[in-house]
């Protein structure tokens, strides 16, 4: 699929936005990159094609000073496609069950994928309500510290066997917020398989325009974005909006780009407009 180029639809501030781009990579050291269903799976289940091209950027990014945490989705889909299912579970103790089939198949492959890079992973799963309590969330935070510190690469999904915030809503958009601000973060990156913001939705309107800059969230915002979800993920564009909008009220930026665009991670490091970057609130 191709993508008009930037058309700037919404207010934004003075300078030219790549600037902007630029100036937040400068300053990045620590990343969220929170990878959607959609980018992980194909119709044969995983795609490791595609996990091994963003482990090459995320090892990349590490060179540049950048330590990157996963938000990574696709679970279920790896199970169900796994289990040689026809149709995805449509129960949640199925969904749940899927998950739990293809956690493990999923961790396996990113371990592939950094491991060529000599880097090491660590699974993290974590649950929404869990973090909510002070205690645990130090917890949380505490383990999540000490594997940045040797260098290890938390992978974190949410742990579907107790919790469904996220196979109900939102494929991980939540989780990787709350993992934003609970790891400070300088920036959140949410891949998925629509190039940021449109005006409409771009897979059923050929004149869609992709808003490449959004300095405030409101409901025109949300008005505008039709509730459409990949065959193989929860989130949808409504649910990426709300992450945008929590991620921004806490100051900090996230952007939202394809998972499948070549080399994406590096060509938004360096400063191209691909996607829709949301700009931190006061
Ligand atoms: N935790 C789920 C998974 O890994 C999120 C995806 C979804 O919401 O469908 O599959």
């Amino acid at each position: 699929m191709t993508y008009s180029k930037t058309v700037e639809t919404l207010p934004h501030p003075q300078r030219p936005h790549c600037a902007i781009r630029q100036e937040l990579f400068a300053r990045c050291r620590r990343l969220i990159v929170k990878v959607g269903s959609a980018i992980l799976t194909g119709d044969r289940g995983l795609d490791r094609v595609n996990i091994h091209r963003i482990s090459d950027q995320i090892a990349e990014l590490r060179e540049h000073g950048i330590t990157c945490v996963i938000v990574s989705s696709g679970a279920i889909a790896a199970g169900w496609k796994r289990l040689k299912h026809p149709q995805p579970p449509q129960t949640i103790p199925h969904k749940q069950a899927a998950a739990a089939v293809g956690q493990s198949r999923l961790m396996r492959a990113w371990e592939e994928a950094l491991g060529k890079h000599e880097l090491n992973v660590a699974q993290v799963l974590l649950t929404a309500e869990g973090i909510k309590d002070q205690h645990r969330y130090l917890n949380a935070r505490h383990t999540l510290e000490a594997l940045l510190e040797w260098g290890v690469v938390p992978i974190i999904n949410e742990n579907d066997t107790v919790a469904t915030d996220e196979i109900k809503f939102g494929d991980n958009d939540q989780l990787a917020v709350l993992l934003a601000d609970l790891m400070g973060a300088d920036l959140a990156i949410l891949l998925t398989d629509t190039d940021g913001l449109y005006d409409s939705n771009p897979h059923t309107h050929s004149n869609a325009k992709r808003i490449a800059l959004i300095s405030s969230i409101d409901e025109s915002l949300f008005s505008m974005v039709e509730e459409s979800t990949s065959q193989v993920g929860t989130g949808g564009m409504k649910s990426k909006l709300m992450a945008a909008q929590k991620c921004t009220h806490t100051g900090i930026p996230l952007l939202i780009a394809h998972g499948r665009q070549k080399e994406i991670l590096l060509r938004l490091y360096q400063g191209e407009s691909w996607g829709s970057l949301f700009l931190p609130q006061n």
